[in-house]
C-alpha cells in the first residue's frame, strides 16, 4: 500500500475526494446520495491503464471505439436530475465504460443498460463484476428503441446525443418517471429532462448545454461517419 501523510494513495482516494469537492459539491450538486456514490466508485478502473492518472480530472476521456467516458460533473448532474431514492428501476442508454452505470447501480434497485458496441459492453461488465455490482443487466443492441420487455422505468438516462426525443422513451416511462437526455446536433446539445406527469402530460425542462458522442440507431443518428 502506498501512503502519503498516512493516507492510502494507491487507490486514488485523494484525487477522488478532491474531484467530488471541487467539481461536484462546489458546482452546486447537493444530492447527498449522489455525492456519496461519486466518493465511493473508483473511476480510474473505468479508463484505460495509461489514462488512470487523468481519471479524476474535470473532463471526458477516450475509452476506445471513438467513444468517451463522460465528465464527472455531467455524470453527477444527470444522476441528480433523476431524483433517485433507492427503489427505482432505471434504463441507461450507452453503457460505454460502465462508470455511469456503476453510479446508478449503487443508488437504485436495478439498472438496465444498453450498449451498441460489443467490446465496450464486455469491458464494462468485467469492471462492474469486479466491484460486485450485480444489479445491472447489460444488453447489446440499438438503445434508441428502449427495452420494451422491462418497461416501464422510473428513470431513463441517455448518455449519447440525439437529434430529438425517441418516442419509445416516453412510452416506456412510468407515471412520475423522468427521462434525461442530450438533444441537439452532432456537435452540441442541450441536456433535457422530461417528466411524465400523473395527468399523462409530459413536462420538459432544459438543464444545461453539453457535448456528447452521437446516439446512433433507428431513432437517432443514422451513422457515425463523421462522429
Ligand atoms: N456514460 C458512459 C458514456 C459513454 S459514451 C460513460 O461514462 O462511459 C456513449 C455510449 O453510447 C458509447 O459507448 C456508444 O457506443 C453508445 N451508443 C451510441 N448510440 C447507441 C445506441 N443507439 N444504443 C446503445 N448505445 C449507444
Amino acid at each position: 500500500m502506498e501512503r502519503l501523510n498516512g493516507e492510502d494513495v494507491s487507490d486514488f482516494s485523494i484525487a477522488r475526494r478532491r474531484m467530488v469537492e471541487q467539481q461536484i459539491i462546489a458546482r452546486g450538486i447537493d444530492d447527498t446520495r449522489v455525492i456519496e456514490a461519486m466518493k465511493k466508485i473508483p473511476r480510474h478502473l473505468f479508463v484505460e491503464p495509461g489514462l488512470q492518472s487523468h481519471a479524476y480530472s474535470d473532463s471526458s476521456l477516450p475509452i476506445g471505439e471513438k467513444q468517451t467516458i463522460s465528465q464527472p460533473y455531467m455524470v453527477a448532474s444527470m444522476t441528480a436530475a433523476l431524483n433517485l431514492r433507492g427503489h427505482e428501476r432505471i434504463l441507461e442508454i450507452g453503457t460505454g465504460s460502465g462508470y455511469q452505470t456503476a453510479i446508478l447501480a449503487s443508488l437504485v434497485k436495478r439498472v438496465y443498460s444498453i450498449e451498441r458496441i460489443s467490446l465496450l459492453a464486455s469491458r464494462a461488465r468485467k469492471v462492474l463484476d469486479q466491484l460486485s455490482l450485480s444489479n445491472v443487466n447489460i444488453r447489446l443492441g440499438d438503445g434508441t428503441l428502449g427495452w420494451k420487455e422491462q418497461a416501464p422505468f422510473d428513470g431513463i438516462l441517455v448518455a449519447a446525443g440525439s437529434p430529438d426525443i425517441p418516442t419509445h422513451y416516453l412510452d416506456q416511462l412510468e407515471i412520475g418517471g423522468k427521462l434525461v437526455l442530450p438533444v441537439g446536433d452532432r456537435e452540441q446539445q442541450v441536456l433535457i429532462r422530461v417528466i411524465r406527469r400523473e395527468d399523462g402530460q409530459f413536462e420538459q425542462q432544459q438543464l444545461m448545454g453539453c457535448r456528447f458522442v452521437p446516439l446512433i440507431g433507428e431513432l437517432g443518428w443514422q451513422n457515425d461517419i463523421d462522429a
